[in-house]
């Protein structure tokens, strides 16, 4: 029988493996543990059957120690040396690279199919507390499949718990004004969450609640294939990029972006530009912040070969 893996373990596997494909390394291959290899499990449990008994080979770069001296970040390339097959010992439960590697969407190409299909993985979710919190319905995501441009908020208000659709509430009208004076209208772009459940309150969402259904909005981009993605506000823009700054320091530039943990049907898509702008409430409390999100907008629709309109209100 395959073994459940420890949540922690499974949680450290899974960051592994979403790390390799950011770098563009998305095959990985199991083989069968072989004698001179073999560890000594560490519990009886490990040592299982031999159907649930395997040994995880990762095709991927590894920086192997040169001498007793460790190496500066900046001298790492990848090698050919580097890029062996690491035998990682442990024993997995079946699919679990299947899982993280390959998606039900693969090999839709049309947007609409592949995104019904990750909808309806996600089910009537309970994999983060938010189900139990309140929420009325799972928000999705809304508009242009085909999209250029795709915007990512944090997470459903109560509007939005209400209508089952992103950014319908006050923040949503300032969103729908700056996508309008873009030059654009709402259902040309998508719109997107971190987080598809409303927190209670309004609260953030924890950084758990995220990393568990921030896959999902990776397939989604994955889908949608857009030339630019647009973080509203510090949630999404520390989810996307897996980095933790303050707006002023994560505002100002493009980064070159890559959903994590999935690969697009497309191999000419190969990733986009994202920019961090303010979220759309925070313009609401703080409005002499808007001209500086306008001037984000400005430097997105330069990206995207837009020709700026005359005047920037929203
Ligand atoms: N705020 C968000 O971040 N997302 C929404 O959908 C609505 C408000």
């Amino acid at each position: 029988m395959p073994r459940t893996l420890d949540p922690e373990f499974r949680r450290a596997l899974a960051a592994r493996i979403r790390y390799y494909n950011e770098m563009g390394i998305y095959d990985f291959y199991r083989r069968p543990l072989s004698e001179p290899e073999k560890t000594t499990p560490s519990t009886d449990e490990d040592a299982g059957t031999a159907s649930g008994q395997s040994t995880v080979a990762v095709a991927a770069t590894e920086t192997q120690p040169q001498g007793s001296a460790a190496q500066p970040e900046s001298s790492e390339e990848m090698t050919p040396r580097k890029a062996a097959a690491i035998p990682v010992p442990v024993v997995v439960e079946e699919n679990m690279f299947e899982a993280i590697a390959t998606k039900p969407e693969q090999g839709v190409s049309d947007p609409v199919k592949a995104l019904k299909i990750i909808r309806e993985d996600l089910g009537d979710c309970t994999r983060c507390p938010l189900h139990k919190q309140g929420r009325k319905q799972i928000v999705f995501g809304v508009g242009n499949p085909k999209a250029e441009l795709m915007f990512i908020g944090e997470g459903p208000g109560a509007d939005e718990d209400e209508q089952g659709e992103p950014f319908v509430g006050r923040a949503g009208q300032l969103l729908n004004n700056m996508i309008k004076a873009m030059g654009l209208q709402r259902k040309e772009v998508y719109i997107g969450n971190v987080v598809k459940c409303r927190p209670p309150g309004n609260r953030t969402p924890e950084r758990e609640e995220c990393d568990t259904c921030s896959p999902f909005l990776m397939r989604q981009i994955a889908v949608v294939k857009p030339k630019v993605i647009v973080a509203l506000g510090a949630v999404a823009a520390k989810t996307l990029l897996a980095m933790s700054a303050s707006m002023a320091q994560l505002r100002g530039r493009f980064y070159d972006f890559k959903p994590a943990g999935v690969r697009s049907n497309d191999p000419d898509w190969q990733g986009c530009k994202l920019a961090v702008t303010y979220h759309p409430a925070f313009l609401l409390r703080d409005p002499r912040q808007k001209g500086e999100a306008w001037k984000d907008l400005q430097m997105v629709m330069k990206e995207l070969g837009m020709k700026a309109p005359a005047a920037g209100r929203y």
